[in-house]
């Protein structure tokens, strides 16, 4: 009620000086000082509007812009500028809020797209643009659909049962796979969270690949030995020939599996990250001395084997790995060199580093075969391999045993040559010996 009475009060005093000057001089100056008085009341309030007019249709709607007023005037452009000021900062809140939420998304491994009701997309982060092959300032309000085509996501869209994933293997980024998963929010509008999982789906396929490797390596000894089980325990009598025969067989086919077994327990104690290699110095030289019986039993004379020992220096690791490294190394060579071939064992020191190397006569390999040999159950010739008693597994423990080491493989091989493989071990896994300074 106030405010009506503070704001009249101008026309108040108008209408009662008038009043006084009607009595004192007459209606004609009377009505002569209204007339003037409540122009210029009209005058002032025109101004204000045409001020706030302008003000109203330029875009910079700042506090700092809105005009001066006076009287009333001052005090509505108060409030208006209070009103802006208070709506800015609510502006300025909300555009840093929904920074900070782009930065979070972008940080996210995951990929992210906003669908509106109508499956068009509203904004995705970075990492989905990667996963789908989205330009986001060109595809921006593209349907999805027309970006992701593939039959089964149109089909997982369409079908609005989003509690599972879609694993999805080929997007318009060649060579990975993803998994997308759709999260309904707010009035029809939908998430697609996109996930890398290329490397869980390769680890996958290995995963099966191993299991039908072994399942395969381990049928056919099996069955050896579980047919002539079923002949042996039939009421029909054997020969004492074939008793001996069936044997020595089952023997064979039992020694396989044990060596497949034994290979296996080698690889998996190998891949445990949380065994680490309990270092200590490696007297290189005996192990070699060692491992030179061994390959002289196993050849059974038929190959000239020689050990090269050049320097004393010792190793840096474990004895029992590198005893299964050299020792597959040379057992290869025996097994992949026909008799009569000539076999070198070398230990050495080049360049700073240590290098053991097993060079042999053998069938070697051809070059395209080579990047793969260390691939468990990778095998160039299957059936030479099985008869020499070999598990496919032996360069897969000497790769796992050399990761372990610091170390690195090298092969090199020529068919019907022969083929060399050396072992490079870095300078800081060698303990230099006095006698070599
Ligand atoms: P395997 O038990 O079959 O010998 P490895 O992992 O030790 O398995 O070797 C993988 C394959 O590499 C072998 O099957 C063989 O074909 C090839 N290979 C390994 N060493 C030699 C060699 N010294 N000469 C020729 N071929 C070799």
């Amino acid at each position: 009620m106030s405010d009506i009475w503070e704001r009249s009060f101008n026309m108040i005093l108008v209408v009662l000086i008038t009043a006084v000057l009607w009595m004192i001089f007459g209606a004609v100056n009377a009505l002569i000082f209204c007339s003037g008085a409540l122009l210029w009341m009209v005058f002032h309030h025109v101004r204000h509007l045409v001020a706030l007019e302008r003000w109203l249709q330029v875009s910079d709607h700042t506090p700092a812009s809105i005009p001066a007023g006076s009287g009333a005037w001052d005090d509505v452009f108060a409030h208006l500028a209070r009103y802006v000021r208070q709506h800015s900062q609510s502006q300025e809140q909300l555009s840093l809020a929904l920074e900070r939420m782009q930065k979070i998304t972008s940080a996210m491994p995951d990929g992210i797209v906003i669908l509106d009701e109508t499956d068009r997309i509203e904004w995705c982060n970075p990492v989905a643009e990667q996963h789908l092959g989205i330009n986001l300032s060109l595809d921006a309000g593209q349907q999805i659909t027309y970006l992701v085509r593939q039959i089964p996501f149109v089909e997982y869209l369409a079908a609005r049962k989003y509690s599972n994933p879609l694993i999805l293997k080929q997007t318009r980024q060649q060579g990975i796979i993803v998994s997308l998963q759709l999260v309904p929010y707010g009035y029809k509008q939908k998430l697609l969270i996109s996930r890398d999982i290329t490397r869980f789906e390769k680890i996958e396929t290995m995963r099966r690949d191993f299991i039908a490797n072994v399942s395969h390596e381990l049928r056919t000894p099996l069955t050896v030995v579980g047919g002539f089980l079923e002949t042996l325990s039939a009421d029909e009598p054997v020969s004492v020939d074939f008793n001996k025969r069936a044997l020595a067989l089952m023997t064979q086919q039992t020694t396989r599996m044990q060596r497949l077994v034994e290979d296996l327990l080698v690889l998996s104690r190998l891949e445990n990250e949380q065994n680490k290699v309990n270092d200590k110095p490696v007297d290189v030289a005996s192990l070699l001395q060692s491992a030179l019986q061994d390959a002289e039993s196993l050849s059974a004379g038929r190959h000239h084997i020689r050990l090269n020992v050049a320097t004393r220096d010792q190793l840096s690791g474990s004895e029992e790995e590198l005893r299964s490294a050299f020792g597959n190394l040379i057992s290869n060579a025996i097994r992949y060199t026909p008799d009569g071939g000539e076999i070198s064992i070398n230990w050495e020191k080049k360049d700073g580093q240590g290098l053991f190397s097993v060079q042999d006569s053998g069938i070697g390999i051809e070059s395209q075969h080579i990047p793969r040999l260390t691939e468990r159950f990778y095998r160039v010739d299957s059936s030479r391999s099985r008869e020499t008693g070999g598990t496919g597994l032996g360069l897969a423990i000497v790769k796992h045993v050399l990761n372990r080491h610091d170390a690195r493989l090298e092969i090199i091989s020529k068919v019907g040559k022969g083929s060399c493989f050396n072992i490079w071990f870095s300078a800081k896994r060698l303990i230099t010996s006095d006698s070599d300074e």
